[in-house]
């Protein structure tokens, strides 16, 4: 009897990925080879620099933590790069490609992973990418409902308007 072959399919999924502002200006090209050379479909992307309320919306899970203010101060620093990241599979993917939050253990664990490469501390840690579905989209929608939605961009008209 000829074994059956099992074919696995993941779902297309869209992440968030951001170049945050210390990687963007000297590892930009890099960056984004790596995420085209393992088959992401990058859906949206603009570079812009966030106003500290966007920066703290975007963030806003971490308001309680004795970070946060060094958080949003750092992306607000300069340009950031922001993505809609289209993969089988892609926030999983994404995370991995990122390695964890710590470049110290990245080096240790994900030699290979961005952050290992390029981040330069826990706080200026080079990338960002949504921890689930549920947020993806939330931030998606946030960072890019005035390019991506056709429905009441009212609320986002706002937002869009105070990135570069
Ligand atoms: P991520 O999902 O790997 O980005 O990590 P978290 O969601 O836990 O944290 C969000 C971001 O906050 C991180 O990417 C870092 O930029 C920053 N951050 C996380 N932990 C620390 C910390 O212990 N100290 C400082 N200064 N920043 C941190």
């Amino acid at each position: 009897e000829a074994e059956r072959e099992i074919e696995f399919f993941f779902p297309q999924e869209q992440t968030l990925a951001v170049i945050k502002p210390d990687a963007l200006e000297e590892h930009r090209e890099e960056i984004l080879e790596q995420i085209r050379n393992s088959g992401f479909t990058i859906s949206c992307m603009k570079e812009a620099v966030l106003s500290r309320e966007m920066a703290e919306e975007f963030y806003k899970e971490h308001r309680e933590k004795a970070f946060f203010s060094q958080l949003v101060e750092f992306m607000c620093c300069g340009p950031c790069m922001l993505m809609a990241l289209t993969k089988e599979n892609a926030v999983e993917e994404w995370r991995a490609m990122m390695g964890p939050t710590d470049p110290a253990v990245a080096r240790e664990t994900a030699p290979e992973s961005l952050r290992a490469r390029f981040a330069t501390d826990i706080l200026q840690n080079s990338v960002h990418g949504s921890s689930n579905l549920q947020h993806a989209s939330e931030k998606i929608d946030f960072l890019f409902g005035d390019i991506v939605s056709d429905g009441d961009l009212s609320s986002h008209r706002d937002a869009a308007d105070t990135l570069l």
